[in-house]
C-alpha cells in the first residue's frame, strides 16, 4: 500500500514538472511570435491533386500578401480584421503530376507606404501525399472518341475560349468555404478517375461528377462573374465563373444556361439546369475547380449540406438558352 502511494506521489511530481514544462514552452513560442509581425497558416500534409488554403496575417498594416508556390507567385488582398490585423487566405494547387514529396510556401508582403524596402518573409513546408486514383471504364457515342476530322477546329476553338475565360484573372477574393454544393446530389464519379472511354484511355477525369436528373437548378458555388456562357463540343452547355484571385468553378454538360457572359452571380444563385450534353453516359453535374490554372479536387472544399435557394428569392431574370452548334 505503502508503495503505491509513493507510486502515486512520484506521478503528481512528474506530471506537475511535465505541466510546468510545457508552460515555459508555450510562454517562449509567444516570445518567438511576437518578433516577426508576420504569420503563415497552412496545412503541413497536402495531397496531390487538391487545393492548399493558404493564410497570411500581419499585425502591422500592408495592402498585399504575395504567396510564393511551385516557384510562381501569386498576390492576395490584404483585409483588416476586427481586431486590426491584415489578413488575407489563398487556394494554392497541387497539381496532379506534381512529383516532389514536399514543397516549400513563402510569404512575403511589404508594409504599407514602405514599397521597395522593408520586405517581410516567412517560410512553411508542406508535405505531399498520393490519393489513390482508380480507373474508370465508360462507354459514350463514337463521336466523342474518335472526334470527326469536321469537328477538329471546333474543339481547338472550345479550348481557346476556355483558355482566354481561364486567363481573366481578378484581384479581389470572392470565394468563400465552404464552396456551396451546386446540386444536392452525391458523387457518382470522382476527381483524378483514369478514364477508359469504349476501351481508349482518355486522361484523367479533371472534375467532380454529381448525381442531378435532367432540369435539376444548378446553384454557384460562391459568388463571382460568368467568364463563359457557351455550347461546347465534349463539355455540351458550360458555364465559367470566376471567383477572383484565379479562382474558377466549371459546370458543365448542362441542358439550360440561365446567365450571361460578364453577369455577376451570388453564392447559391441559380446559373443553368443540369443536363446531358456533350460527352456524357446520361444527365449529371460535372464540376471542375480551377486553382492558379490547375484543375483540383472540389470535393474537399464542397459544403455537405445543400443550401436550396429559388431564382425568385435572388431577384433572378436572366433565361438564356446557349445557341450552340449540335455536334
Ligand atoms: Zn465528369
Amino acid at each position: 500500500m505503502q508503495r503505491i502511494r509513493v507510486y502515486f506521489r512520484m506521478l503528481g511530481l512528474l506530471c506537475c514538472l511535465a505541466l510546468t514544462h510545457t508552460c515555459i514552452a508555450l510562454s517562449a513560442e509567444k516570445v518567438v511570435s511576437s518578433v516577426s509581425p508576420l504569420g503563415l497558416d497552412v496545412p503541413t500534409v497536402a495531397v496531390r491533386g487538391e487545393a492548399v488554403l493558404a493564410t497570411g496575417n500581419s499585425r502591422i498594416a500592408v495592402d498585399v500578401f504575395l504567396f510564393h508556390w511551385l516557384g510562381k507567385k501569386y498576390p492576395a488582398k490584404a483585409i483588416q480584421l476586427a481586431d486590426g490585423s491584415w489578413q488575407a487566405s489563398i487556394l494554392l494547387p497541387v497539381p496532379l503530376q506534381h512529383k516532389k514529396k514536399q514543397e516549400q510556401l513563402a510569404l512575403t508582403t511589404v508594409p504599407a507606404g514602405h514599397q521597395g524596402q522593408g520586405l517581410l518573409r516567412v517560410d512553411r513546408l508542406v508535405h505531399v501525399k498520393d490519393k489513390q486514383r482508380p480507373v474508370q471504364s465508360l462507354k459514350v457515342d463514337r463521336k466523342y472518341v474518335e472526334p470527326p476530322a469536321a469537328v477538329q477546329e471546333r474543339i481547338k476553338n472550345d479550348r481557346e475560349k476556355v483558355r482566354q475565360a481561364l486567363a481573366s484573372i481578378t484581384a479581389g477574393r470572392q470565394w468563400t468555404l465552404p464552396l456551396a454544393r451546386p446540386v444536392p446530389g452525391a458523387v457518382s464519379s470522382q476527381f483524378g478517375l483514369q478514364r477508359v472511354f469504349n476501351g481508349k484511355p482518355r486522361g484523367l477525369h479533371r472534375g467532380l461528377d454529381l448525381r442531378g436528373a435532367e432540369g435539376t437548378p444548378v446553384q454557384a458555388c460562391a459568388d463571382g462573374q460568368a467568364v463563359l456562357c457557351d455550347n461546347l463540343y465534349f463539355a455540351g452547355n458550360s458555364v465559367y465563373l470566376s471567383h477572383g484571385e484565379g479562382v474558377f468553378t466549371a459546370y458543365i454538360h448542362l441542358s439550360e444556361i440561365v446567365v450571361t457572359p460578364g453577369q455577376q452571380v451570388r453564392r447559391g444563385q441559380v446559373i443553368g439546369r443540369v443536363g446531358a450534353t456533350g460527352r456524357v453516359t446520361g444527365p449529371h453535374l460535372h464540376l471542375s475547380l480551377f486553382v492558379q490554372g490547375h484543375t483540383v479536387d472540389p470535393l474537399p472544399l464542397l459544403s455537405e449540406r445543400y443550401i436550396h435557394t429559388s431564382d425568385e428569392a435572388l431577384g433572378h431574370t436572366a433565361r438564356v438558352v446557349p445557341n450552340g452548334v449540335k455536334p
